[in-house]
C-alpha cells in the first residue's frame, strides 16, 4: 500500500486515496487465501499492478481498477458487487480488462483468436485505461513467468510479444514496449536469447565509457553555445537488438545505436541548437544513416526526436539522440506521460510557455498529444480527464483484421481499396469485390473498428477503377491508383 501510495502521491500531492484504499482491502480479502505459481499469496500480483499504474501516473479510478482487476475472474466477487461498492467507471475497467483478458494466441483455433483480438481493440477504442491496466498486469506476469508451468511459459510468452508489446508502442510507451519485448525473448528463443546477451556483454560496457567521456566534452560545448542540456546513455534493448542484427547478417559493426547518446534540452529551438553542436564536434555520418527529425515529422505514435549518427574515435559510429524533457516522457510512458507535465511544470523544470510550445508548436498526427499539453489544471479529475480523451488515440485510426487476424492499421473513413493497397498493391491490383465480416460489401464502404476484411481477388491484374479515386482515403492508394491509371 505504501509503495502504491508513494508512487501516486508523486503526480497528485493532494489527490483522493480513499478509493484506492478501500479497493486495497477490497482485493486482499477477496483473493485471501489464493497461491500464484510461485507460492506466494495472490494478493500480490493485483498490488504490484496498481504500483506500476501509480508509477505511470495514472489516477485513482485506474489504480483502483488495477487492484480489482482479477477479482471477477478469479474470485466469487461478481461485476455487479464491484459496481455497488466501486461505482460504475471502475467496474466498466474491470469488465473491460475481464473481456479483453480472453485475448489468446493458441494456433491453430484462428476463429477464436480473430475475435478474441476484434474484441481487444473494441474495448480499448471505449476506454484506453483498460490498456494501461493490461500492460500493467502483463509487465508483472511476464516479470515472474519463470515460477510457471513450462506448458504455458511459451503461449504467454508469445501473445506477449505479439500482442501486448505491439499495443504498447500503439499507446506511445516505448520503454514498456522495449521491456515486454525483452521479457518474452528468453522463453521464445533461447538460443538466440543467449547469444545476444553475449555480443550485448562484450561490447556494450566498452561503447559505453567511450560515450561518458564524448557526453562529458559534448556537454561542456552544449554549455559554450548556451544550451544546458542533460545528458544519458541508453542501451539498446537486447530483443530490439536481435531483430536488428537478424537484419544486418549479424554484424554488430553496423549496428550504430547499441549505445546511444541522449540529449535533453528544453525546448524544441534548443533541439536544433544541440543538433548543430554536435555535427561541428562529432562528423555526422550521412553514409551510414540521415538525420532523422522525427520533431518536424513525428513517428505515428506521436514519438519525436532527433536522431543522429556521428563518427567518433577509432572510426567507431554511434547514435545521438536529442529531444525536449515532455518528448522524453512521452517516449517512455506515452499517453499517460502528461500528469508528468504537470509534475515538472510545478517544480519549474518546464515553463509553461515551453510546456505548450513543445507540442503545441508542431503539428503532431495525435490530436491527443497536443490536448494532454493543455491539461494542467489541478482541480481537475485526471480519470474524467482521460475519459474525454479516451478514444482520442484511435479516433483517427481503425483497426481491421485480415482473416489471418493480422491487424491492418488505417485511417478513419477507409475502405476495403485501402485496406487492399495497405496489404500489397498486387491485392489491390486484382481485387474484384470484398466481404466485411463475412459478407459480401462494396468497394467503398467505410471500414469499422474491428472489422474482418477479406480481399475476394481474380488471377489477372486489372487495371483499377477511375471511380476508386472518389472513395479511398490513404495517399498510397491515391498515388498507386493514379500510376496505374498513367500506364
Ligand atoms: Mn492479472
Amino acid at each position: 500500500m505504501q509503495r502504491i501510495l508513494k508512487n501516486y502521491r508523486k503526480h497528485y500531492p493532494k489527490g483522493r486515496t480513499a478509493l484506492i484504499k478501500k479497493a486495497y482491502e477490497f482485493a486482499k480479502e477477496a483473493h485471501e487465501g489464493q497461491k500464484r505459481y510461485s507460492g506466494e499469496a495472490y494478493f500480490v500480483h493485483p498490488k504490484a499492478t496498481a504500483e506500476t499504474l501509480a508509477l505511470w501516473g495514472l489516477g485513482e479510478v485506474t489504480i483502483a481498477a488495477g487492484l480489482l482487476h482479477d477479482v471477477v475472474d478469479d474470485t466469487p466477487v461478481t461485476l455487479d458487487k464491484v459496481r455497488q461498492e466501486f461505482g460504475s467507471d471502475v467496474a466498466r475497467l474491470v469488465q473491460g480488462v475481464t473481456k479483453a483478458g480472453g485475448v489468446k494466441l493458441r494456433g491453430s483455433i484462428k476463429i477464436k483468436q480473430v475475435e478474441n483480438l476484434r474484441q481487444l481493440f473494441l474495448v480499448m477504442a471505449r476506454d484506453l485505461r483498460v490498456v494501461f491496466v493490461k500492460l500493467a498486469d502483463r509487465l508483472h506476469n511476464m516479470q515472474t513467468l519463470e515460477a510457471v508451468p513450462l506448458s504455458k511459459q511459451g503461449r504467454i510468452a508469445r501473445e506477449t510479444l505479439e500482442v501486448y508489446a505491439p499495443l504498447a508502442e500503439r499507446v506511445g510507451m516505448g520503454e514498456i514496449k522495449g521491456e515486454l519485448e525483452d521479457l518474452s525473448f528468453p522463453y521464445l528463443f533461447p538460443k538466440e536469447y543467449q547469444q545476444t546477451k553475449k555480443i550485448y556483454e562484450k561490447h556494450v560496457p566498452e561503447v559505453g565509457d567511450y560515450l561518458k567521456s564524448v557526453s562529458q566534452t559534448l556537454e561542456k560545448h552544449l554549455q559554450e553555445a548556451g544550451v544546458s542540456a542533460s545528458m544519458n546513455g541508453r542501451a539498446k534493448h537486447l530483443y530490439s537488438l536481435y531483430k536488428k542484427l537478424e537484419l544486418r547478417g549479424g554484424d554488430i559493426g553496423q549496428i550504430y545505436d547499441l549505445v546511444a547518446l541522449r540529449v535533453i534540452v528544453s525546448n524544441i529551438s534548443d533541439c536544433y541548437k544541440a543538433l548543430g553542436v554536435a555535427h561541428k564536434n562529432y562528423r555526422p555520418a550521412f553514409a551510414v544513416a540521415p538525420i532523422k527529425d522525427y520533431i518536424a515529422n513525428p513517428k505515428t505514435n506521436g514519438y519525436q526526436s532527433l536522431h543522429t549518427n556521428v563518427l567518433g574515435r577509432g572510426g567507431l559510429i554511434f547514435e545521438i539522440q536529442i529531444r525536449t524533457y515532455q518528448m522524453h516522457e512521452e517516449a517512455e510512458y506515452g499517453l499517460a506521460a502528461h500528469w508528468y507535465y504537470s509534475e515538472a511544470k510545478k517544480s519549474g523544470r518546464i515553463s509553461d510557455e515551453e510546456l505548450s510550445r513543445g507540442v503545441m508548436g508542431k503539428d503532431t498526427q495525435l490530436e491527443w498529444v497536443k490536448r494532454l499539453a493543455t491539461w494542467q489544471k489541478e482541480e481537475q479529475d485526471p480519470d474524467e480527464y482521460l475519459k474525454t480523451l479516451k478514444t482520442d488515440v484511435f479516433k483517427e485510426r481503425i483497426f481491421v483484421l485480415t482473416p489471418q487476424s493480422d491487424v491492418i492499421d488505417l485511417p478513419k473513413n477507409a475502405t476495403p481499396v485501402d485496406f487492399a493497397y495497405a496489404i500489397h498493391s498486387e491485392v489491390a491490383e486484382c481485387c474484384r469485390g470484398a466481404r466485411i465480416n463475412g459478407k459480401i460489401a462494396p468497394l467503398s464502404t467505410g471500414l469499422k473498428n474491428g472489422d474482418i476484411v477479406e480481399i475476394i481477388t481474380g488471377r489477372k491484374k486489372k487495371r483499377p477503377s477511375r471511380d476508386w479515386l472518389s472513395f479511398v482515403v490513404t495517399a498510397e492508394a491515391k498515388s498507386r491508383i493514379k500510376k496505374s491509371l498513367r500506364q
